[in-house]
């Protein structure tokens, strides 16, 4: 499978913007619609993460805003393997929005 396929959010939180839309948080994997584990092997029942299909990887990048606003870490094992080559390093929200 190439390396720009599209994959979709899993996360360990969510919440709802004003348009009513749910809109992941706190930790976020990458998923791949029908599967049941994200990117980097987590079993999305057993580690409890919330799948976010309408919500694609690129939309909780940092960088492209999107709806990343409530994302508090990036998995960089799933970053890693959705072929982010520059800038490797993991980052983290120091303070989060209330
Ligand atoms: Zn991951």
């Amino acid at each position: 499978m190439a390396k720009t396929k599209q994959a979709s959010v899993a996360a360990s939180g969510t919440w709802t913007d004003p348009d009513g839309q749910r809109l992941p948080s706190g930790e976020a994997h990458a998923w791949l619609q029908g599967t049941n584990q994200t990117l980097c092997g987590l079993a999305l029942s057993r580690s409890r993460l919330l799948r976010f299909p309408h919500v694609a990887w690129q939309d909780v990048q940092p960088e492209s805003g999107g709806s990343a606003d409530y994302i508090q870490r990036l998995c960089p094992r799933c970053a890693a393997a959705m072929g982010r080559r520059r800038d490797e390093r993991p980052w983290t929200r120091e303070s989060p929005r209330p």
